[in-house]
């Protein structure tokens, strides 16, 4: 098997590799709502894990809304609605009569959700109030449609948060921010965090704040979002609390969510030339045994190999002994190496006499990735390789957002910055959406926004009108 060329292809290589790994099986009978295979959904499962404790230690509760939402909440809040109409689906007959009442699928989940927020919070004693939720979302786009990327049907969190004052709900954006910080560390991800400019803000939100990571192709990323709401929700949906000083006020508010598109990200920033690299804290297998034997040697290496797996399993590992018949050793190692299974360990007769193993790593190449270690010592050496792997993506990842950030002097060079190499490209702007518009005519390429996480200030015209700039903002093409 050859894979594509990643970097010029990103597209067909990702496609070939999400089935070869087994990801996702997109044979399903609707485009864009796939089959998350067990491998796959194994990695979304470490994801919400971590996303789920990290919740709860903030003081998030877990519920489940409906999936129908009727279409007078959709329309409570203007903005809001308009937003999303193009993409939701419509639920408008049940068995052979038409509904009265036209029901959505939930394309996100404020306005069925605030509409109980209401009835439930009372008293400033009630807040801060916060609620996450882990369920699909059906947004049905009509852009052409691809797993995990770009789905008409897809998995997330959303977490959506009520308080007495603007100040705790800037507050609790502060600690969205730290809670994904956490989650995407753990997939060794690399991103900038970004403000959305005012035409690019969620519908009925202040403002959007985004996380964009950089793909190898050029082309970047949304694997996040926060919106501070302020009060637009609140006094669409009349959710009240009476305050310290007795009187009636309108929450202000916040949500945000992470989606399963945050695993293509995973697949796209890591994988290489010979298929996945799975960032082992994260990985459905950290460590897979492959016995190797003659005949007649059988039964002491699968014995051996045995012991081994237990002795790891006992360790915390997630280990899988490959000991299927009718493969060779050669044609495990490669299935293994697609599915970008971080550790292997290669055990045979000789091995198990000198009581030694060998370790292969799978994000070094050859031959630095094989480690010949004493078999007493593999839980501290699969312990200590795990880790390195990890740091070792996660500077990989660094490097890369830190490379595709350029630096265009003029019009002429964003031009062609975005027409080839692409990237993020860090320009300033006068605010017009004109000048946005014109960038995005001639490229593609979208005004992703301003950093949040460090200020910037313009020095200099905006790079396509040559008026006074506003803000220094990172123009780059989106999935
Ligand atoms: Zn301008």
């Amino acid at each position: 098997m050859k894979l594509p060329d990643k970097k010029k292809n990103f597209l067909k290589w990702y496609s070939e590799i999400i089935s070869y790994a087994n990801i996702v099986d997109n044979r399903s009978p609707v485009k864009g709502s796939n089959v998350i295979m067990p491998y796959g959904y194994s990695i979304w499962e470490s994801i919400t894990k971590k996303l789920d404790a990290e919740l709860k230690k903030t003081g998030h509760k877990n519920a489940y809304f409906p999936l129908f939402i009727p279409e007078d909440y959709l329309e409570k809040e203007a903005e809001h609605f308009d937003g999303f109409v193009p993409e939701v689906a419509w639920v408008t007959r049940a068995g052979d009569k038409e509904l009265e009442r036209k029901l959505a699928l939930r394309p996100t989940s404020e306005t069925i959700m605030y509409d109980m927020f209401r009835l439930w919070i009372r008293s400033h004693g009630d807040l801060p109030f916060k609620i996450n939720q882990f369920c699909n979302i059906i947004r049905f786009d009509t852009k052409e449609t691809k797993p995990l990327l770009r789905d008409r049907e897809f998995l997330w969190s959303e977490g959506h948060t009520c308080h007495a004052t603007a100040e705790d709900a800037e507050r609790q954006v502060r600690e969205s921010m730290k809670i994904y910080e956490a989650v995407y560390k753990l997939c060794c991800m690399s991103y900038l965090i970004l403000r959305r400019p005012k035409h690019d803000t969620f519908a009925g939100a202040i403002y959007s704040i985004a996380y964009d990571c950089p793909l190898p192709d050029g082309r970047t990323l949304q694997i996040g979002t926060t919106h501070n709401l302020g009060q637009g929700f609140s006094k669409a949906f009349e959710i009240v609390f009476q305050d310290k000083d007795k009187q009636n006020k309108f929450v202000y508010q916040t949500c945000y969510g992470l989606s399963t598109r945050l695993i293509a990200a995973i697949i796209g920033l890591h994988g290489d030339e010979k298929g996945l690299i799975i960032p082992p804290y994260i990985a459905p297998i950290q460590v897979v045994i492959v016995p190797i034997y003659k005949k007649g040697q059988k039964e002491l290496v699968i014995k051996e190999s045995e012991k081994l797996k237990k002795k790891l399993l006992k360790a915390g590992f997630k280990v899988e002994l490959d000991d299927r018949e009718g493969y060779t050793p050669g044609w495990k190692f490669n299935e293994w190496e697609v599915r970008g299974v971080p550790i292997r360990i290669e055990i045979g007769p000789r091995d198990i006499e000198n009581q030694q193993l060998v370790l292969v790593r799978r994000d070094k190449p050859v031959p630095t990735n094989k480690e010949t270690i004493a078999i007493q010592d593999v839980t501290k050496e699969v312990k200590r390789i795990l880790k390195e792997i990890n740091d070792y993506l996660q500077k990989r990842a660094d490097k890369l957002l830190e490379d595709s950030i350029s630096h265009p002097k003029t019009y002429e060079e964003l031009i062609e910055i975005q027409n080839t190499k692409r990237g993020f490209s860090r320009v300033n702007w006068c605010g017009d959406i004109e000048c946005a518009e014109k960038i995005k005519e001639e490229t593609g390429a979208d005004i992703r926004g301003t950093r949040e996480d460090i200020k910037e200030k313009p020095a200099g015209k905006c790079i396509v009108c040559g008026k006074e700039a506003k803000e220094v903002v990172y123009v780059a093409a989106a999935y």
